[in-house]
């Protein structure tokens, strides 16, 4: 008994002792000190609440606390008055990995000016890895040499599906599928967050949906999602949705549609009844989540031929050079011959142990193949650049029964896909057309659509067909379990041509969406882009300005939000983000890269 008197009093002890050393800190000469103090921001903290003003101190890489007000010492003190702080963007899908092989693109400026804090990789049936490694090779080397935003990898159903069957179009046997099931097992024990799939490439699209399932059921065990680029965004969209809660509902595994949207103007306006059915799957207690990029045009590549293939071929098709032409050429070398000459083209040097394996163990068709297409690219031998190809068409266009048929072709191309008001110039020579659509275009030159689309065509000029409709994108984005995915990639700055998304989704999203057509509020923009795809992915630790999570924030000036990318011009960054904070560091100060790589490789781990 006098020893529980006794343990008790102790307690009293401790407990007003407690309370003393809590509510005078200052007097106990004990300040509370913290990394990071982000003072006097309006805060949206991922919910649909209306901004609140608070500060937010940060130790380690952890949100330690949100308060109105926060006394106590900090390294750095960051002035976020009149600013809004927000949590750390996460980008639902993004195609970055195939560049962050790179040291140069590691730190994916492009987004980190947006205030994306979080990526989700290995998308469209593409594994974030290169197809010769493994998951833990990637993890290796985003790990020792540090990258810009954290990154979660999915192993993709097209790269496993390549590795086991190559591009036949056939079932696997049992076996095969066993080695397909093995492959993404082995990724998912080291990490992986699920399965990508891109049902409409190569070779993925030769995968049914049974066997999508099979590999699904793999991955739902581990807690993974399923990511999926469905098997048709256009006419067909509500068979591909259907497909995707199938996969869902057979396999127990969530079903994530990436890049939700409907192609080609006759399609317009099926959204809504593709969302109708996601609903009634939610509805039966099946995950299905999507996500969007907030523009009216698709592709990485954006920009398209005003004059279709067959019609700029026609009909003699022997006459061009075609991919097996090129197969037949190094058909001619040895295995080792072949071998030596990728070796002097791959940008993946030095050859890795597990590389070199695998060109050794490529059966001798796939290695003639993976050469020819390792050192020539078609392409480079087709379009309106190609002399050879210019003058067979002209020729075809001075005899008058020919030139009809090809105007009605591209004509009726044009109507098809988008109509003439929706295919804007975007690079031309004549810089004057450059914004204009191409009803607009033949308007200044009194000429016809497909006349005026020849012209263009002929002098290289870069064209993008807009294939969604705006109706479509704010419908879509106005639903609850629409995340947002930019789909874009990070570019060597200033090389090539790319899609704007890359440089621009977020910050778009918020600027047009939110803050001036108000579609769609602030709170559900912000919401769209940070604690709704930490929910489809299952996480509870980002995504959120709450205390005990990771510390990735966004400091937005939201007054000075620009965006500089154009089609006409698109390798430029986006401006807005005037802080960035990743796992408790900061990256952008003053709207500043300071070099910093704080990103971690995000695993999951078996549940
Ligand atoms: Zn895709």
């Amino acid at each position: 008994m006098k020893r529980r008197i006794f343990s008790l009093s102790l307690i009293w002890f401790f407990a007003i002792f407690l309370v003393i050393a809590v509510s005078h800190p200052a007097q106990k000469g004990n300040v509370d000190e913290y990394d990071v103090l982000i003072k006097n921001g309006r805060v949206l903290d991922g919910s649909l609440k209306p901004a609140f003003r608070a500060d937010i101190a940060i130790k380690n890489d952890t949100i330690v606390k949100v308060a109105r007000s926060i006394r106590g010492k900090a390294a750095k003190v960051i002035n976020a008055k009149g600013l809004y702080v927000t949590p750390g963007f996460i980008d639902l899908h993004t195609h970055v990995d195939r560049g962050m092989y790179f040291p140069e693109k590691r730190a994916c400026l492009n987004y980190l000016k947006q205030g994306t804090t979080t990526i989700i990789v290995g998308q469209c049936g593409s594994s974030a890895w290169l197809m010769f490694e493994k998951a833990e090779d990637q993890m290796k080397r985003w790990e020792e040499e540090g990258i810009g935003p954290n990154a979660a990898l999915l192993v993709g159903h097209g790269t496993v599906r390549g590795l086991v069957l190559g591009r036949e179009d056939r079932e696997p046997t049992p076996e095969e599928l066993e080695k397909m099931k093995a492959l993404v097992k082995k990724a998912m024990d080291q990490g992986a967050y699920g399965l990508s799939t891109g049902l409409i490439y190569l070779p993925g699209t030769f995968g049914k949906t049974e066997e999508v399932i099979e590999l699904v059921k793999v991955i739902a065990p581990y807690g993974g999602i399923y990511h999926t680029h469905t098997r048709n965004e256009r006419d067909k969209l509500l068979d591909a949705v259907k497909e995707a809660i199938e996969i869902s509902k057979k396999s127990g595994a969530p079903a994530h549609i990436s890049h939700f949207k409907v192609m080609g103007k006759s399609n317009w306006g099926l959204v809504k009844q593709a969302c109708a059915l996601i609903e009634e799957a939610r509805s039966s207690g099946l995950k299905i989540t999507a996500d969007q990029y907030p523009y009216r045009f698709s592709s990485g590549y954006p920009y398209r031929s005003l004059i279709p293939r067959s019609t700029w071929f026609g009909k003699k098709d022997t006459e061009r050079l075609k991919a097996l032409d090129i197969e037949a050429i190094f058909d001619h070398l040895r295995d080792s011959q072949l071998i030596e000459l990728y070796k002097k083209v791959t940008p993946y040097i030095p050859i890795s142990e597990r590389h070199q394996q695998f060109l050794d163990e490529l059966p001798r068709k796939r290695l003639v193949r993976f050469v020819g297409q390792s050192l020539i690219s078609l392409g480079n031998f087709q379009g309106s650049e190609n002399s050879r190809e210019r003058m067979l068409f002209l020729e075809r266009m001075k005899d008058p029964e020919q030139a009809k048929k090809i105007r009605q072709e591209v004509k009726e191309y044009i109507d098809n896909l988008v109509g003439p008001e929706n295919f804007i110039v975007g690079i031309c020579v004549e810089r004057k057309l450059e914004g204009k659509s191409l009803k607009q275009v033949a308007a200044v030159k009194g000429k016809s659509i497909a006349d005026t689309a020849i012209e263009l065509e002929l002098m290289g000029a870069k064209c993008v067909p807009l294939q969604m409709c705006e109706e479509d994108i704010e419908y879509i984005m106005k639903k609850d379990y629409v995340g947002t995915g930019s789909d874009g990639t990070a570019p060597f700055y200033g090389i090539g041509l790319t899609h704007i998304r890359s440089y621009s989704t977020f910050l778009h999203k918020i600027k047009k969406y939110a803050l001036q057509r108000k579609s769609v509020s602030l709170p559900h923009v912000i919401r769209s882009q940070t604690s709704l795809p930490a929910k489809v992915m299952n996480w509870d630790d980002r995504g959120w300005i709450k205390e005990g999570y990771k510390a990735d924030i966004v400091v937005l000036d939201q007054k000075n939000i620009k965006i500089k990318t154009s089609i006409s011009n698109p390798h430029q960054y986006s401006e807005g983000v005037k802080y960035l904070l990743i796992n408790g560091k900061v990256v952008l100060f003053e709207g500043k890269w300071n070099g910093s790589l704080p990103g971690k490789v995000l695993k999951l781990k078996k549940s």
